[in-house]
């Protein structure tokens, strides 16, 4: 199908865990016009500890906007052409802020952060329950990556906190929230508002109701009041307030792998994404109906279009993926920058043995072992840093492996091939390997940045912009890369053994 040209253009706030961005596509074809990009600061102020200020998420999103739109203007477009922006976010991260003057009471406690143990430990043991109790009404394992539990944990270690939830001066937001009070909200203050795919990540929304749980609540000693009001993610959520956009309606807000899960266009069920970022995350999506998993998988909200039923997906969370070669530029030195890995990790033909399981936060699915610890196992004298990079890649494989085990156990179905994306996608390296351990084909999308791109689809069609309208043979998918395996299967069980057994060690205390 040709679309016709036209003079419009959807914007697209990417906010996530390494940068903001601000991308701006052309409605008629998709192309991405110009964008621009800024780095932001993670903290980790004590072992399992990450936080982020919330103000520079607020700032470097939007200089981004600013930045872009000049860009924008420079190339000779006109920035009235811009008819409506989208929001996708890092989820989970949790932001509590004063209502009367906005400002922050703590700095945001990243979804990486894994200061809550106590708390998932206190719980559990308050309630004699297990990990798995709340799955059927919120789809999800009590873990210390989602948002109640940061909640609850400021709640009981931050005076500020508590004195500004007594006086009902407390407001809750994921990112998107954030960012809409601020980048929204008139004199009064007043827009207080989440998507159900960010909500969904809190624990404390009700997967078929899509509200706000009483019961929820109640169990995390949680009130209600501090929270958002809920929306679908395509919905005009109000006007820009300031700046270069000043009155574009924001159309559309979504996590960002659920945006990446729009924008690879998984739109029917039995699709699958997978998203190599700060963290990699594989969702699988289930159409309307609610899946839930006895493997590990989270039952989430894939998105929401206005007053449609909701889709959900089956999602494979894992912490550390893009973060690991971070860890290996910043904490160790060991390279100049993440695009060098594919260049020293091809200078060896395998890791000599060595198996690299970078659980620095835990292991989130298929495991859900918050008290497991990174490794590096197998260095012999004849270990070079080119063998321990391979390693730290390979070992981002392996757990996409076991993912995809864990989506087949659960739903009989085998994927026909992964569509992956995201930063980690950019290293040619990774993706053969990704093909030889998990033992299929591997595409990248004809369109990079598929999570900002996600967000813009959504954006328009709250607009009336329709960009939906893709087929499987257009120009876009002729831009598709595909990598198929190469080594033998007996081969690829063999060195997923030996991987499942550094994973058991990790599991293991020395002191
Ligand atoms: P996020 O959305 O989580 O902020 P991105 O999708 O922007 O993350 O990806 C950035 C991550 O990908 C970083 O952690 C970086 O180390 C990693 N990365 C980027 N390029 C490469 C590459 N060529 N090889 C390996 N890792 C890469």
């Amino acid at each position: 199908k040709t679309k016709q040209q036209t003079n419009e253009f959807v914007g697209a706030i990417d906010q996530g865990t390494s940068s903001s961005r601000f991308l701006i596509f052309n409605a008629s074809n998709l192309e991405l016009v110009t964008y621009h990009q800024e780095t932001i600061e993670i903290s980790t102020p004590q072992p399992g500890w990450v936080e982020q200020d919330p103000n520079e998420l607020l700032e470097k999103t939007t200089l981004c906007i600013e930045k872009a739109v000049e860009q924008f203007e420079g190339l000779g477009y006109n920035k009235s052409d811009i008819k409506v922006i989208g929001i996708t976010n890092q989820r989970e991260t949790t932001i509590l802020w004063d209502k009367e003057t906005g400002k922050v009471l703590h700095n945001a406690l990243v979804w990486l952060d894994a200061r809550t143990q106590e708390t998932v430990d206190f719980l559990l043991k308050q309630y004699n329950k297990r990990q798995d109790c709340l799955q059927e009404k919120c789809g999800l394992p009590l873990s210390t990556y989602f948002s109640a539990l940061k909640i609850r944990w400021l709640m009981d270690n931050c005076e500020e906190v508590r004195t500004a939830i007594e006086e009902k001066r407390c407001c809750f937001g994921t990112v998107d929230s954030w960012l809409l009070y601020n980048l929204l909200s008139d004199d009064k203050n007043t827009v207080h508002v989440t998507d159900v795919t960010n909500a969904s990540r809190t624990m404390l929304m009700n997967i078929r109701t899509l509200k706000w749980d009483a019961s929820l609540c109640d169990f995390f000693s949680i009130p209600e009041h501090i929270l958002p009001e809920i929306k679908s993610s395509s919905t005009i959520f109000g006007y820009i307030n300031k700046g270069a956009l000043q009155g574009v309606p924001v159309g559309a807000v979504l996590g960002d792998q659920q945006a990446a899960l729009v924008g690879q266009r998984c739109w029917t069920k039995g699709t699958a994404k997978s998203t190599y970022g700060t963290g990699c995350f594989i969702l699988y999506n289930t159409g309307n109906d609610l899946a839930y998993s006895l493997n590990g998988l989270l039952t989430t909200v894939a998105y929401k279009w206005n007053d449609d039923d909701p889709v959900y997906a089956l999602e494979g969370s894992i912490a550390i993926a893009g973060q690991c070669i971070k860890w290996l530029r910043d904490n160790l030195g060991l390279i100049p920058d993440s695009k060098s890995t594919e260049t020293i990790a091809a200078s060896v033909k395998d890791t000599g043995g060595v198996y690299f399981v970078p659980a620095f936060s835990g292991l989130f699915a298929p495991y859900w072992r918050s008290d497991a610890r990174g490794l590096i196992t197998g260095m012999t004298q004849y270990t070079t840093k080119a063998h321990i990079v391979r390693a730290a890649l390979e070992g981002i494989c392996y757990q996409t492996r076991e993912i995809v085990d864990a989506m087949y156990d659960d739903s009989g179905v085998r994927l026909s091939k992964l569509k992956v994306d995201g930063g980690m996608a950019n290293n040619k390296l990774f993706l053969h390997m990704l093909a030889d351990i998990v033992g299929m084909n591997v595409t990248t999308p004809g369109l990079s940045e598929t999570t900002a791109l996600g967000a813009a689809l959504a954006a328009g069609k709250a607009k009336g912009i329709d960009l939906f309208q893709l087929d499987d043979e257009n120009e876009i998918d002729t831009k598709m890369s595909s990598y198929t395996p190469k080594i033998h299967g007996e081969q690829r069980e063999e060195n997923f053994a030996s991987w499942k057994k550094a994973v058991i060690k990790s599991f293991e205390r020395l002191t």
